[in-house]
């Protein structure tokens, strides 16, 4: 894919890079790796002070940030903007908390004492997807700067602008440079970086294919890899839940990013008696959200980040209506090659179908009959894909105890699927291992040392 700036709105071409050389990329890796030593003998106040002034400016900057996301991959401004908040408050989460994560852990052995100490790991290597080209990448820099790593970015090739403001970001903020660079490189250079001695870890958030490619030659030369993949969420309205409430949560969570979000609920498992309750408000929902050019405050969903996008999400949904899927809401591409993609709604979704079994990026919501709660989470499991997923529920223990059935990294009963920095955030099956956020996220790239003192 060339690195270029691509607006789907209007489809222009608005910013070729020529991408790093082999040579530069190792340049940087070396000063990374060099700076790595001094950058893991800060003390965890002086990281705090950097991250929270990064947090400043990406608040001051969020309307510079919104712009060039809905420029580059037709994010709407105002989700731009909350989207760059976010990432200041995440920075700020971990400048407050990252010396507790990570401070020695007492363990009772035969030894006078012994405890677990957790120390940086040095250069790692960050793979990331353009649909939240802020928060993506800040949800993995902030705990890893914060645990005392240093950071490459590797961006989607869609994102160029997006990548350098966050690294301008950083290193206005007062982190070294070498502590946060971002790479304007192919995906044929990240297997050379991983092979490199000098790099680490990977983290990598993207599609299933990406993901198989970046492990496999992370295995090859034995580093840590974090993968956060794709899912196909199951939203499951139970009979006896608030259905109308629960419909105008499915309509917000399908349409997050124009349907763009690992974590938007894909599948909406209903049970019989309010399917067709569940299908008329969900449609009143999807149809009243206003389209339009990302640039303008009163759009609420912009096209999808790329025409070819579009194009392959046209092509799951004709396959699966000739395998049997039924259209409930009309909408789609206007024609072939156009980022717009209007809102659809199909049921009778089944076995042998593409949208039963594939992730649909984009919105298209599948309403799948189940008969009840047992076969919800019966089909809610049959599933490569293991990432979020919700119950809706009067009854707040039976949700409980779906939740605990569901195979998947996460479950809200009665609630939005959402990503904070408090909650850990990662998948089962086939959407990855490991986990970004809370403590959990922190120590994922440390090594987590035994220390035994007779
Ligand atoms: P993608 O095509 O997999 O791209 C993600 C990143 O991986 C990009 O930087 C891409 O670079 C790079 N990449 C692709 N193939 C590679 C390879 N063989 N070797 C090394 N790097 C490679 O995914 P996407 O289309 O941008 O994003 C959509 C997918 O990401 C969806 O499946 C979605 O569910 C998933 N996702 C998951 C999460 C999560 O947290 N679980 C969050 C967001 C998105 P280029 O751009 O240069 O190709």
């Amino acid at each position: 894919m060339p690195i270029e700036s691509y607006n789907p709105y209007t489809g222009r071409v608005l910013r070729r890079f020529s991408p790093f050389s082999w040579a530069k990329t190792e340049r940087i890796l070396g000063q990374a790796h060099r700076a790595a030593a001094t950058w893991a003998a800060t003390t965890f106040a002086h990281r705090a002070g950097v991250l929270r002034r990064a947090a400043t400016l990406l608040r001051e900057r969020q309307d510079e940030l919104a712009h060039l996301m809905a420029l580059e991959m037709g994010k709407p401004i105002t989700d731009g903007r909350a989207e760059a908040v976010k990432c200041a408050t995440c920075c700020e989460y971990y400048a407050d908390h990252a010396e507790e994560f990570l401070s020695d852990e007492l363990i009772k052995t035969d030894a006078g004492r012994s405890f677990l100490s957790y120390q940086p790991l040095g250069v790692v290597l960050a793979v990331m997807p353009w649909n939240f080209p802020f928060w993506q990448v800040v949800r993995f820099a902030a705990p890893a700067l914060m645990a005392g790593n240093v950071g490459l970015l590797k961006h989607a090739s869609n994102v160029p602008q997006c990548a350098l403001a966050l690294e301008k970001i950083f290193h206005d903020a007062g982190l070294p440079p070498a502590c946060f660079r971002t790479l304007l490189i192919e995906t044929n250079q990240v297997e050379k970086l991983i092979a490199d001695d000098r790099l680490r870890a990977v983290t990598l958030t993207g599609s299933e294919g990406a993901g198989a490619a970046v492990a496999a030659a992370a295995g090859r030369h034995i580093k840590k890899t974090v993968l956060e993949l794709g899912g196909s969420d199951p939203f499951i309205v139970l009979a006896d839940a608030d259905v109308a409430l629960a419909a105008k949560t499915a309509a917000q969570s399908r349409m997050i990013n124009s349907g763009q979000s690992c974590i938007a609920a894909k599948r909406f498992i209903v049970e019989k008696p309010v399917l067709k309750e569940f299908i008329g408000h969900l449609k009143t929902h999807l149809l009243a959200l206003r389209p339009g050019d990302p640039l303008d405050p009163a759009t609420q969903y912009g096209p999808l980040a790329r025409p070819d996008l579009a194009d392959e999400l046209t092509e799951q949904v004709n396959d699966s209506v000739a395998q049997g899927a039924k259209v409930e809401l009309f909408g789609g591409q206007a024609k072939p090659g156009t980022a717009l993609f209007r809102p659809m709604i199909l049921s009778n979704i089944k076995p042998g179908q593409r949208a039963y079994a594939e992730e649909l990026f984009g919105p298209v919501a599948l309403v799948l009959e189940a008969k009840n709660a047992a076969d919800a989470v019966r089909i809610a499991n049959d599933s490569l894909f293991g990432l979020g997923a919700a119950v809706w529920t009067a009854d707040p223990k039976k949700g409980e105890e779906m939740a605990r059935q569901i195979e998947s990294g996460a479950v809200f009963v009665n609630g939005l699927v959402k990503s904070m920095p408090e909650m850990p955030f990662g998948g089962v099956k086939k959407s990855g291992y490991g986990r970004e956020l809370s403590y959990l996220g922190i120590r994922e790239f440390v090594n987590q040392k035994s220390i035994w003192i007779g």
